[in-house]
């Protein structure tokens, strides 16, 4: 219930930081320079909303619904970057060593969300560790074989990177292990626990097809191991950027489909001011409408996915698709793409945004 709550706060909040981000866009496209004091408050502002987007992914981990942002990446980068923004955090008591290998070990991951993993386990390892110890972590591919996948919970088998988490530490009593990935489970004192670091490792680790087991011992230590599963290869860098000048744009036309009016009002301005020609609707059926009179000219729908009124951008894109086969879609979300219909639900040829 908890999730349910802050996922949906969270998905309005973000709403909220869109508009905020947007409009911080649109006021360093205007014209006319800006005084040194006005653009050093508008940095601050845009540190600040940068930061309550940070929180707001945490929030969102809990809930279901949230912004999962899967990119090609090279799992070991990841670790190595972790690590050295991480040593400091550790502490001096503390001997950390990371063991990656030099290969590229690619998955389909979030980053940000790898970040949090590999942080909230190093955290609580340093924190099994008062007196200090030994942290170790190390980065591996490995094969699950059938044999095996059948003794480890949830696994399957296959090819997958492996990460493991180790310290030398209190190690976890087996009361205390069956209740580990609860959220809100703490044996830390007010105000240094919190029992959300495990319980969003766990979820983080679901939304990428993972899983995680833990091996301890009492009096000798810990260690928390992470599977991902292993892509082929990373793939070329899937990104074109987009034409800048303006006579690209010019004659092109947009039907903007949103329903939360801060976002449409902000989205249209920022269309217009990249030279598009922008028709806009509240809801499905407004979309339809407009439709129905301007077919021709359209070149692409940009439309939110979940909305009321009855009708998706899902089902809108169908209808419209089935009319003119040529018509670009883009379909927007706060959702992740699981919780907006998955794949399935998602038409072939329409970008998910
Ligand atoms: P928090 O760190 O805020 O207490 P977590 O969800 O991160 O919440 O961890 C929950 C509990 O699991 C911790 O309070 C601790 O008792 C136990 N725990 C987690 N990691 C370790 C570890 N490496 N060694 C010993 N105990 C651990
Ligand atoms: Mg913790």
């Amino acid at each position: 219930i908890i999730g349910q709550f802050s996922g949906g706060v969270a998905h309005d909040f973000n709403n909220l930081l869109t508009v905020m981000r947007g409009n911080l866009g649109m006021i360093k496209l205007a014209d006319g320079p800006l005084t040194a004091e006005v653009s050093e408050s508008l940095g601050e502002i845009e540190n600040a909303v940068g930061r309550a987007a940070k929180l707001t992914h945490q929030l969102l981990t809990f809930g279901r619904k949230n912004w999962v942002n899967k990119e090609d990446i090279d799992l070991g980068k990841a670790c190595l970057q972790f690590a050295s923004m991480t040593r400091r955090m550790i502490g001096e008591t503390v001997n950390f060593v990371l063991d990656v290998p030099p290969d590229v070990i690619p998955v389909r991951a979030d980053s940000s969300m790898i970040e949090q993993v590999l942080f909230n386990l190093c955290l609580n390892a340093r924190d099994a560790m008062p007196d200090g110890g030994r942290l170790v972590l190390r980065l591996r591919t490995t094969d699950i074989e059938p044999v095996e996948a059948e003794r480890m919970q949830m696994a399957r088998p296959g090819r997958f990177a492996w990460i493991s988490v180790t310290d030398t530490g209190t190690g976890i009593s087996k009361e205390n292990m069956r209740r580990l990935f609860e959220p809100f489970f703490t044996t830390k004192d007010v105000g240094k626990g919190t029992g959300l670091g495990l319980a969003s490792v766990y979820g983080i680790v679901q939304q990428h097809a993972g899983w995680i087991t833990v091996d301890s011992e009492v009096g000798r230590g810990t260690t928390f191991n992470v599977y991902l599963p292993l892509l082929e290869s990373l793939a070329e860098p899937g990104w074109r950027k987009a034409p800048e000048s303006e006579a690209a744009h010019s004659r092109h036309t947009i039907l903007l489909v949103e329903d939360e009016a801060s976002v449409r009002l902000m989205t249209n301005r920022m269309l217009i001011a990249l030279g598009y020609e922008v028709l806009v609707a509240n809801d499905g059926k407004d979309a339809t409408l407009l439709w129905r009179s301007n077919r021709e000219r359209i070149d692409l729908l940009l439309s939110d996915m979940v909305m009321p009124g009855g009708l998706s951008g899902a089902d809108i894109t169908r209808e419209f698709v089935s009319e003119k086969p040529e018509l670009k879609v883009i379909l927007m979300t706060g959702y992740s793409a699981e919780f907006a219909g998955g794949d399935g639900g998602r038409p072939p040829g329409v970008r998910l945004l």
